[in-house]
């Protein structure tokens, strides 16, 4: 269910493996995406049972229509309507307000600043890495008062760099913008290493406080991996604070 969780000062980091839901194949069975062709019904008792096991209550998580772009939303409370904002990352300084992010291979980053109060939950596949989602959600913290040398920074599981093959040309556009991010499979063809290029950005903005989950999604059975399975479902990162 809850495959890592640690608490830094008051603000809570937690992300999910694929065990302990409803869902049945080929979501099973901690399904917490909504768009993936799974069962309405399965996905709310899930994201219940995430909920529950994390002290939340579930109508205090929120969650964002992921679109790999780099535009960040300011939340205060749950979404009102039914229309979900399409950004990829959220931020909000009201205590007791989870924030949710989805992934099935990309990277999903948690940021905290305990003192300041205010936390941020960012998707960072390889288009939202490149396109910069992650110092975007780090300028919406800054606006709400954080300061980068006091954010905790967590980036749960993803594919790692030696099993996400690119073509060369995509490598090398993505490592024009990010060299950190340009890496090589294991079976010696051209990479990228989202997670690599996330820290290096975050180091670059004076965010020490930073560690990336050692778990490769397309490695690891007790995680949903989009590569490897293409219909599959969706693990989340949850941020929060007391
Ligand atoms: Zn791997």
């Amino acid at each position: 269910m809850i495959g890592q969780r640690e608490s830094v000062s008051g603000a809570h980091f937690a992300f999910t493996d694929r065990w302990g839901g409803v869902s049945a194949a080929p979501y099973d069975q901690l399904n917490l995406g909504g768009a993936v062709g799974d069962d309405p019904d399965a996905v709310r008792t899930n994201r219940e049972l995430a909920a529950k096991s994390l002290g939340l209550d579930p109508d205090r998580v929120v969650w964002m229509n992921q679109v790999h772009g780099n535009e960040v939303a300011e939340v205060t409370g749950p979404w009102t309507a039914s229309h979900v904002p399409a950004v990829d990352s959220l931020v909000t300084a009201t205590r007791g307000l989870a924030l949710a992010v989805l992934t099935a291979d990309c990277v999903p980053v948690l940021l905290a600043d305990p003192v300041a109060g205010v936390v941020a939950a960012a998707h960072a596949g390889r288009p939202g890495m490149a396109a910069g989602i992650v110092p975007a959600a780090i300028d919406a913290m800054r606006s709400l008062g954080a300061d980068p040398a006091r954010i905790v920074a967590r980036s749960g599981p993803a594919v790692c760099g030696r099993c996400y093959e690119v073509p060369e040309a995509m490598r090398a556009e993505v490592a024009a913008v990010e060299p950190a991010a340009h890496a090589e499979t294991s079976w010696g063809t051209p990479a990228v290493d989202v997670t690599a290029g996330v820290h290096a950005q975050l180091d670059r903005l004076g965010v020490r406080d930073r560690s990336a989950s050692p778990v490769c999604t397309r490695e690891s059975d007790d995680h949903f991996s989009y590569r490897r399975d293409r219909t599959t479902g969706r693990l989340a990162g949850y941020v929060w604070l007391d």
